[in-house]
C-alpha cells in the first residue's frame, strides 16, 4: 500500500474548437489545468504546482505546455488566472497544525 506520493486533479477545462492538431491535423481539443499535489493516505497534505495540458478531440494526442501553440498558451493563461490552487489540498497540512495545537494547548493548560 502506497501511504504517501503524488497525484494530481483536473481543476478546469477550456475547449478550442478550431485549435489545429500537429500530429492528426483534425480540428478541436481541449487545454486543461491540473493540481499536482501530495498525499498521505489519500489525504490531500500539500499543494504543489498547477500542470498544464492539451489534448485533441480526434487522436486523443496529450501535449504539454512547452510545446504548445500560441493560441494554447494564451487559453492557458486564462485557465492559470481563472483556478486557484484549491484549499482541500492543504487538508492534511491543516489537519497536522490542528493535532499540534491541540497538544500545545493540552500541554500548557
Ligand atoms: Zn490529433
Amino acid at each position: 500500500m502506497i501511504l504517501f506520493g503524488r497525484k494530481d486533479k483536473l481543476l478546469a477545462t477550456r475547449e478550442i474548437p478550431d485549435e489545429e492538431c500537429e500530429s492528426c491535423g483534425e480540428k478541436g481539443g481541449v487545454v486543461s489545468i491540473f493540481q499536482i499535489y501530495y498525499h498521505i493516505a489519500r489525504i490531500p497534505l500539500i499543494p504543489l504546482s498547477r500542470k498544464t495540458a492539451s489534448q485533441c478531440y480526434s487522436c486523443r494526442k496529450v501535449k504539454l505546455k512547452k510545446n504548445f501553440s500560441n493560441q494554447q498558451k494564451m487559453v492557458g493563461e486564462l485557465l492559470r488566472k481563472e483556478t486557484k490552487t484549491p484549499l482541500w489540498t492543504m487538508m492534511g497540512a491543516g489537519l497536522i497544525l490542528t493535532l499540534l495545537f491541540i497538544r500545545f494547548l493540552i500541554r500548557f493548560s
